[in-house]
């Protein structure tokens, strides 16, 4: 069994890496080759999460679980509060394959997700990338993002705005003008848009966007969880990673519930990648995709980084 640690995976894997097994991943889900197993997800206590996200692609030979969680008390002991590790199994014989660290995986599979999106939905000549969020999560959303498209400027908007020079300094990085604004300001200016917050109340109001733009919520991945008005879902072409989920813990789950939208309204983006959907169909359309976040994305950045990690010589292998 090989051991990719957390602290390798950096250089194992980018965002082009990242994309292309997100974007084969969705795709298989779509072909019904790959699906995801009900997600576990528990309440420890003292605001600890645990889950295990888990599932099969039966083409690409891949069965595993990641198994993580949110520990509040760890930026005291100097770790990341978001924990996970991602195990991998042969399908056949149901032996151990890999254990790889999945914390990088997990931000940079995320972000791969809301890149697709923009590669497959946003208006071709989207100019304007809008940022609602400014936590660990957005610095990874907006790189993977400003490679989709020819974007020349970056609005951003926060809950705590101390937060938002961070994201400024990473557009700047990238060779990006940022602009902090209000959130009618960043509506009526971004192409796209990705929200990536930790939000239980709409944040983006549907009378906020104007025909044409392309939102990426990302944030929303827990029931409760909530970042745009449950109306915008209505006036919008709605995709997602997966339907179960987009409609229990996704962005979604709002829409539905006030029944403004029905479940078969919403299509997997998998489809609109392998060609069985157009996708947008109007430059005036808007599309929102619902990222929830499924365990074969975790599966199948893992699964990549575990074949260069051989072929670089960094994964260790140990008898098991
Ligand atoms: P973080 O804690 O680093 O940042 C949280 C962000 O949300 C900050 O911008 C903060 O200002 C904002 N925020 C906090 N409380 C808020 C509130 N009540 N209203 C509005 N904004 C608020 O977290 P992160 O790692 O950047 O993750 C952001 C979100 O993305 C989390 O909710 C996380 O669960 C979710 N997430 C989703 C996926 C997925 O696949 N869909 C994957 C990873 C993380």
């Amino acid at each position: 069994m090989w051991i990719v640690p957390e602290s390798a995976i950096a250089d194992l894997l980018d965002e082009a890496s990242a994309f292309a097994a997100i974007e084969g991943c969705f795709a298989a889900m779509a072909r019904r080759d790959a699906y995801n197993f009900p997600v576990v997800r528990e309440a420890l206590g003292a605001g600890r999460q645990y889950g295990f996200k888990s599932g099969l692609d039966r083409v690409n030979a891949i069965l595993g679980v990641k198994a993580g969680g949110y520990f509040p008390g760890n930026t005291d002991r100097g770790i990341p509060n978001h924990q996970s590790t991602v195990y991998l199994f042969d399908p056949d014989s149901g032996k151990p394959v890999a254990m790889v660290g999945g914390n990088l995986l997990t931000a940079l599979r995320t972000a791969a997700a809301s890149a697709i999106s923009i590669r497959y939905l946003a208006r071709a000549d989207a100019k304007v990338l809008g940022m609602v969020g400014a936590g660990h999560q957005s610095l990874f959303q907006l790189r993977a993002a400003v490679r989709q498209r020819q974007f020349e400027r970056v609005v951003g908007w926060n809950l705590h705005p101390e937060m938002l020079p961070r994201l400024a300094d990473e557009a700047a990085a990238l060779g990006l003008p940022f602009e902090a604004v209000s959130l009618e300001d960043l509506g009526a200016q971004a192409d796209v848009i990705i929200t990536i917050t930790s939000s239980f109340d709409p944040i983006l109001m549907a009378s906020h966007i104007r025909a044409g733009t392309h939102l990426a919520c990302m944030g929303t991945d827990t029931k409760g969880k909530q970042e745009v008005e449950a109306a915008l879902l209505s006036r919008a072409r709605v995709f997602t990673d997966e339907v179960a989920q987009s409609v229990s813990i996704g962005e979604a789950q709002h829409a539905v519930a006030a029944e403004l939208i029905s479940p078969s309204d919403i299509i997997e983006i998998g489809r609109v990648i392998t060609g069985e959907h157009p996708g947008r169909s109007s430059e005036t359309e808007i599309t929102l995709f619902d990222g929830t976040g499924v365990g074969l994305q975790d599966l199948a950045v893992a699964a990549r980084a575990v074949s260069l990690g051989i072929e670089r010589g960094v994964a260790q292998e140990v008898t098991f």
